[in-house]
């Protein structure tokens, strides 16, 4: 698929942009000042796929947090900070891979160069994080509103700010709640900067609807080749959040491993409970560590024909399943006997 050829930036251990893969983030919910419970979600978030992490820098304390937590974790941190030009400092001294800020809530021009010369020494990478929520009063007071030009603006603004200050070691991200600003304002933003982009729909939503919103977003602009490194906000626990980021790129192809379960819908023909077993299969499976494709169809209209390419699949009939492998009939078991099969 085609990628956007964006400048390369390095987050501790992961490189983004350039057509590298496509990385997936994700943010706690812990208190990072709690250093174990934040340390903890972390691995769980690793173990889930999660390539790179974030946390809020709203204290001093959180700061320091950084230090000891990046001692116990094995993926890039990303210090998250609003309004304090001191925590940015001092997360990047306590060892962040990444700070996100707003330059724009972040203090006067001298602010930001201290903010710039600290990442500047270490090599950490700033992500220039644009917020339909948090836009400048002058870009507001232009547009009128968020607009997508409004967005793009702030961006290349704040880009233009920290370059001016000779560092362009920048990711953008430029978020709004709305899809459709959301793919507009990217679409325009990698035409106008070069920088790789953090893909993400703002404050998406509960499972359901953020899930529906991510995927529309998320999957048109990859789809058209754009997007470096993603993250899906969910009002979730945060393993939720890349467990769906990774379906995201696993529908487009761009996650070529794991477990890929194709099932039907049902229909009027269906003869044994396919909806049951369909999510007990896939529940059983998610986290078999195994590229595997399996499908569970309700009858023989379609069924044999699409368990034959999967690598396992069953076909249901009246109380029964036919189950094949790699499009070989293995064996006809009852209905009661099916999953475990
Ligand atoms: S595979 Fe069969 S049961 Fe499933 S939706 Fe198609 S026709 Fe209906």
């Amino acid at each position: 698929m085609y990628r956007d050829k964006t400048k390369e930036i390095t987050i501790g251990s992961v490189v983004i942009g350039g057509g590298n893969k496509v990385a997936i983030q994700s943010m706690t919910n812990t208190k990072t000042e709690d250093i174990r419970a934040t340390v903890k979600q972390i691995i769980e978030l690793e173990d889930a796929g999660c390539d790179i992490v974030r946390v809020a820098v709203p204290t001093a304390e959180a700061a320091r947090a950084i230090g000891e937590i990046k001692k116990e974790i094995h993926i890039p941190l990303v210090a998250d900070i609003h309004f304090d030009h001191k925590l940015a400092i001092q997360s990047v001294e306590y060892g962040a891979d990444k700070i996100r800020i707003n330059p724009g809530n972040i203090g006067s021009k001298e602010r930001l160069q201290k903010v710039v010369e600290a990442c500047k020494a270490r090599k950490v990478p700033i992500r220039v994080g644009v917020n339909s929520g948090s836009l400048e009063k002058e870009l507001i007071e232009k547009y009128g509103h968020p607009t997508v030009e409004a967005l793009v603006e702030s961006a290349v603004n704040q880009c233009k700010a920290i370059e001016e200050l000779g560092y362009d070691n920048l990711v953008v991200s430029i978020k709004s709640s709305d899809v459709d600003t959301s793919i507009e304002a990217y679409t325009l933003a990698a035409k106008t900067l070069p920088y790789p982009l953090h893909l993400g729909i703002t404050e998406a939503g509960t499972s359901w609807a953020g899930t529906i919103k991510s995927s529309v977003g998320l999957g048109a602009l990859l789809a058209a080749g754009l997007g470096d490194t993603i993250r899906v906000s969910l009002t979730e626990n945060p393993i939720e959040e890349v467990k769906v980021a990774k379906q995201i790129l696993k529908s487009l192809g761009m996650i070529k491993s794991g477990v890929d379960i194709i099932a039907c819908p049902t229909c009027g023909r269906t003869e044994i409970d396919l909806i049951g077993i369909a999510k007990e299969v896939e529940s059983r499976i998610a986290d078999m560590n195994k590229t595997i494709k399996v499908a569970v169809m309700g009858c023989v209209v379609n069924g044999p024909g699409e368990a034959k390419e999967a690598d396992i699949g069953l076909a249901g009939g009246k109380g029964v399943g036919i189950i094949f492998k790699k499009g070989q009939l293995l064996r006809k078991v009852p209905e009661a006997d099916l999953i475990e099969a």
